[in-house]
């Protein structure tokens, strides 16, 4: 390695990520949506630091972005260490940008190491804020994209993911995005992935834990339900004779947050969005669309609870003798992430003696779609203060953050000079 870990210093970490949290769209917290101004400016951003660094900015076709030794060809193996650039709307400084600076250091340290090169990646859209193409920055890195979803892909405003890429090239932003398409094979070859994340959750912070070596990753089943009742007046429809869209998807809110309740932990049911029609005092809502999602870290008892939501949904329209459509959204299997390297961090935790353990993870991350791609992949995080996240009051101590990304350094080092068979 050119450079030890406890090089990377306090300032050079805070500083950045302060820095990053600056492009976004001025309201509270971070909204950097996939290819808007502050995206197409954080990503240019990036690119300048890491030639600051000595290193070189690569960026492909969807505009992930790498981080790399200027005399490294493409497809090349590599150890692959990184995370997302966009964010949800009203975000934290740190859900995705402090894996993606973490990326960028540990690259850095790592140049021109003797063994496998460590690149660091910025994915561009992992969080489905603005497109619900699922992970489609990662799967796009990977070459797991169809070109007709270029097509098929659109952000509510009814923007497809090719228009979206033209509007980058024609913000003069051209420069951020490679010139391959989707069937182009990945820039680096991913020999093995890493990704250091905000746990998100409360768990670290209660147990009085620095880090988590993540085992498993939860999948998702989501739908996007589309209720049809009779919109009424208000006034004169008793209720014996309403067919109530928006009564009927109240109902299935709280039947989704039963069937988890009920299948027990680590099950989870949220309904995110509720869009009634018409929307006026006097009239009973005669339309409904309303989101669903339900996870589980577990195959079979996720399918068990998709199945359950479904059943209790079908039931409670049937009752209500309102039309139901339920149309499947993005979904992703539960992954289990390397053991092996699970198992050199759990050996390289105790070495450095920081308080740490194996656990799994609630929220999906890029990391999800490596290992399903079947490239050897790990996770690491450290704690968020209350568990907080995807909101303004993400926090996470100065220290658990430094601690992080320089045992993610030690530990890419270690991984490029003697992989795991
Ligand atoms: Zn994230």
């Amino acid at each position: 390695m050119s450079a030890p870990p406890e090089e990377i210093l306090a300032r050079d970490l805070m500083g950045r990520l302060e820095s990053l949290a600056r492009f976004s769209d001025g309201s509270p917290g971070v909204t950097r949506f996939t290819y808007s101004q502050p995206w197409c400016e954080a990503h240019r951003w990036l690119a300048r630091e890491a030639e600051g660094m000595g290193l070189a900015a690569t960026a492909d076709w969807a505009g992930n972005l790498y981080f790399h030794d200027r005399g490294l060809a493409p497809g090349a193996p590599a150890l692959l260490i990184g995370s997302h650039l966009d964010s949800v709307m009203h975000g934290g400084f740190y859900d995705g940008a402090y894996g993606t600076i973490a990326g960028l250091l540990v690259a850095a340290a790592c140049r021109g190491g003797p063994g496998l090169p460590v690149v660091g990646f910025v994915t561009c859209e992992e969080e489905d804020s603005r497109f619900h193409g699922g992970m489609m920055g990662g799967r796009s890195l990977l070459g797991r994209v169809e070109e007709g979803e270029l097509d098929s892909v659109a952000d509510r405003e009814g923007v497809t993911w090719r228009q979206a890429l033209a509007a980058v090239r024609e913000q003069g932003c051209a420069a951020l995005l490679g010139a391959s398409g989707t069937t182009a094979p990945p820039l680096f070859r991913p020999a093995l992935e890493l990704e250091l994340h905000i746990e998100q959750g409360p768990v670290l912070e209660a147990q009085h834990l620095s880090l988590g070596i993540v085992e498993r990753i939860a999948g998702y089943r989501r739908w996007i339900a589309r209720i049809e009742g009779e919109a009424r007046h208000s006034g004169t429809t008793p209720m014996a004779l309403r067919r109530d869209a928006l009564a009927a998807a109240a109902e299935m809110i709280l039947a989704a947050e039963s069937a988890a309740r009920e299948a027990g932990e680590p099950a989870v049911g949220t309904a995110g969005y509720l869009r009634p029609e018409p929307g006026l005092f006097n009239v009973v809502p005669g339309n409904c669309e309303l989101w669903l999602e339900a996870r589980h870290d577990r195959p079979d008892q996720l399918e068990r609870l998709a199945a359950d939501v479904a059943q209790r949904c079908w039931g409670i329209a049937q009752r209500r003798k309102v039309r139901l459509g339920l149309q499947e959204g993005a979904a992703q299997n539960p992954t289990a992430l390397s053991p092996a390297l699970a198992e050199v961090a759990v050996k390289l935790a105790q070495e450095l003696e920081i308080p740490h353990r194996r656990m799994p993870s609630g929220a999906a991350h890029d990391t999800m779609i490596f290992a399903q791609a079947g490239t050897p992949a790990l996770m690491v995080f450290v704690p968020s203060r209350a568990g907080i996240s995807h909101s303004p009051d993400e926090f996470t101590s100065e220290e658990d953050l430094v601690t992080g990304v320089r045992f993610m350094a030690t530990l890419a080092g270690r991984l490029s000079e003697r992989p795991p068979a």
